[in-house]
Formats: structure tokens, sequence, C-alpha cells
């Protein structure tokens, strides 16, 4: 993104909620959106796995990543991966939805790496939600298509379904 008040490139703070424009010190907070995405880039030469258009970076419950808004898919970083879900999933204690059973039709699907542009792997998430999520681990990237983050912070865990039983 560039700064609105000087054209200049601006810089993503730490902390991915604003950015700060280096030449003039202007500060930018981008709205979130109906997902609780803020989106802090324009659209870059890595392309959407399911719809094509150029990625554009964001920044999702502090974390930082890659956003596409057509379809609100996301692609993150295993290495902040675990981190988010955590965090998701303490925001959203006692509140454990039952998830729906997987579309497994999912698993044929061939998706292309945004970064390295290679082939995808589809697989069941390991863990709760009954989610299917496509990862290239030569990029170290996970595919989430929309809503599925939120299934993941929304299941029960183990523990909590165990003792409902
Ligand atoms: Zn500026
Ligand atoms: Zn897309
Ligand atoms: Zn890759």
């Amino acid at each position: 993104m560039n700064c609105p008040s000087c054209g200049a490139p601006m810089r993503l703070d730490s902390g991915a909620e604003s950015l700060t424009c280096e030449y003039c010190g202007n500060i930018v907070f981008p709205e979130k959106n109906d997902d609780g995405v803020r989106v802090l880039g324009q659209p870059s030469n890595e392309l959407c796995p399911t719809c094509g258009i150029g990625l554009v970076d964001a920044s999702f419950s502090s974390a930082h990543l890659r956003y596409c808004t057509r379809c609100r898919g996301m692609l993150i970083d295993m290495d902040i991966f675990a981190d988010l879900v955590q965090t998701l999933r303490r925001g959203n204690e006692g509140g454990g939805v039952i998830p729906q059973p997987p579309d497994r039709s999912e698993l044929q699907r061939r998706l292309t790496c945004p970064h390295c542009r290679q082939a995808m792997e589809t697989h069941f998430y390991a863990g709760p939600g009954n989610v299917i999520l496509s990862d290239c681990e030569r990029c170290s990237l996970n595919w989430l298509d929309h809503g599925k983050l939120m299934r993941i912070a929304h299941a029960p865990d183990a523990l909590r379904e165990e003792a409902e039983v």
C-alpha cells in the first residue's frame, strides 16, 4: 500500500495492525472487513489457488497473512498457524459448535501453491473442526478456504467433546 498523503510505500508495523509511511510518518489503520481481516496491501503476483486473482497482504487477529478479496480464502504461514489457532480458540472458550462433516470431494482438489506454483497437498487438518485444507511443505504455507479458520476456532476441543458424550 502507498501512503495516502505522500504516495511513498508504507511499511507494515509489528503487530500487523497498521502501516507507517517512512517518508512522512503517516500511520494508517486499515478497517476490518466482515471477516475481521484488515487488508494492508495491493494484489500481489501470488495468485489465489481457487480463483486466480492476486492475493493481498492482510492481517487477522494480529497475524500477518495473505488473503483473497474474492473468495476470502487465507494463505497462512505454517510457523504462525498453530499460534493463530490457539489465540482464536482461547477467544472462543465455552462456545464449542459441533462441526459439520467435511465435504470429502474436496480431497480430490488440486491446487497450485501461490508462492512456488507447484501442486499443493490436500488433506484433513489434524486438529479440531473437520476441516480439509491444502498446504505446500516447500513454502511452509497453509491455504484455508473462507470460514475454515473459524470452524477450527469454534470446534469443541477433544476434552470437551469427550465430556459431553
Ligand atoms: Zn507519507
Ligand atoms: Zn480466491
Ligand atoms: Zn509452495
